[in-house]
């Protein structure tokens, strides 16, 4: 049978790949970002409450007001922002959902998206898959800092979007106010559209804070901004998040929306509207808890942390001191011999460039990393 490519990417993401060798070796599974641990119990009742009210019919295509509202009036506390719940908001089956929703909106076959490297591993796939060309820049390492230059150059008349992503997956690396005062120069009178994928907005650390591009207003008017519940509640595998974005470019997502999955699970919906009503505290205080403890248990390894990530729930780790394998051969000889599963961060370049560097995620119980670390002392450097 002959079938389409519909785009570059070989084999199978390597979330799913790392999961299933965990299991296979009877691995502690550090390498997929999903928390371990229980969801709060108020925002599991919320769900059983829904389902036995009997919210259990199709909800609003662009989704339910209830959370719309909701989610508007939190942004109002936390950024003093003010975004229509009615023209601005759309509820998605997660954030990878509305990123290749947004992209179809706005994407023609030729158009080019700029990405910058390490990315997120589905980006690429999706621009090919609305038969555009993905333009890669690379961040700058150690820090993974944006190179304005080199996004500068990789402008060109075909260019439609550049996506970002702050916090950053895998680094941990986050935007200032400045980042995106370089990019409204860079996009200014031109016709770029700007995908900001946001899903760890509330996990930031050491006392910085997250600048979303809905707070730079210039950029705003251009922006498609992609959002996760399942990062915010530990609840990854409800498979929900929202797309935030001006009137005339959510008429646009809410047209290619309304025909690829139509509207989304009615009472996770109720339960994530009366949860956020309730007012759940911040997060980012338990997980950087989680980090530091993860930070000080790795001191004792031979792994080399060049920066302690300032946001997201992964620390990207350097092994040279241990071997020279190529990462995607070390991550799978550290699941099988130490029973401990993480990513190997070539993964999310398209080039498959290789810094022999493995991401851990550190968002498990306190327990799960001290027997993981527990594995990993036995690596000799
Ligand atoms: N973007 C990034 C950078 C992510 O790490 C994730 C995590 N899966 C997503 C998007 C997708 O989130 P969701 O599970 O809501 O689709
Ligand atoms: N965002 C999570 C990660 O980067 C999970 C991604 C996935 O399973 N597709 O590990």
């Amino acid at each position: 049978m002959q079938l389409p490519q519909k785009h570059s990417a070989t084999g199978t993401t390597i979330f799913t790949v790392m999961s299933a060798l965990a299991q296979q070796h009877n691995a502690i599974n550090l390498s997929q970002g999903f928390p371990d641990f229980h969801i709060d119990e108020r925002l599991s009742a919320a769900l059983a409450k829904a389902t036995t009210d009997g919210y259990n019919q199709y909800a609003p295509m662009t989704g339910l007001p209830l959370l719309r509202q909701a989610v508007a009036a939190n942004f109002a506390q936390r950024y003093g922002l003010a975004i229509d719940p009615d023209t601005e908001i759309t509820i998605t089956p997660g954030a990878t959902y509305a990123i290749y929703t947004a992209f179809t909106a706005i994407l023609q076959p030729g158009d080019e998206v700029i990405v910058l490297e390490p990315a997120y591993d589905s980006y690429i796939p999706n621009i090919e898959m609305n038969g555009a060309k993905a333009v890669s820049v690379p961040l700058s390492a150690p820090s993974f800092t944006v190179d304005w230059q080199r996004v500068a150059d990789a402008i060109t008349a075909r260019t439609r979007a550049i996506i970002i992503n702050t916090p950053h997956n895998p680094t941990g690396a986050i935007w200032s106010r400045e980042d995106w005062d370089q990019l409204a120069a860079l996009v200014r009178d031109t016709d770029i559209l700007i995908l900001s994928d946001e899903v760890y907005e509330q996990l930031v650390f050491d006392g910085q804070r997250h600048y979303s591009v809905l707070e730079h207003e210039e950029l705003r008017q251009r922006s498609f901004a992609l959002f996760s519940f399942g990062k915010v509640y530990n609840n990854t595998g409800w498979k929900m998040g929202y797309c935030i974005a001006p009137p005339e470019l959510t008429t646009a997502f809410r047209r290619i929306h309304q025909f690829l999955c139509f509207t989304v699970n009615t009472p996770a919906q109720y339960a994530l509207a009366a949860h956020l009503a309730n007012g759940t505290e911040p997060i980012h205080s338990v997980m950087e808890r989680k980090r530091n403890h993860f930070l000080s248990l790795m001191a004792d390894t031979p792994f080399t942390i060049h920066t302690p990530t300032q946001g997201s729930y992964f620390q990207v780790a350097g092994y040279e001191r241990i071997s020279n394998m190529p990462d995607h051969q070390f991550a799978e000889w550290l699941t099988k011999e130490y029973g401990v599963a993480t990513i190997p961060v070539s993964a999310f370049y398209s080039t498959g460039k290789d810094d022999r560097l493995i991401r851990f995620c550190f968002a498990k119980k306190e327990e799960t990393l001290n027997d993981a670390v527990e594995r990993l002392r036995g690596l000799r450097g």
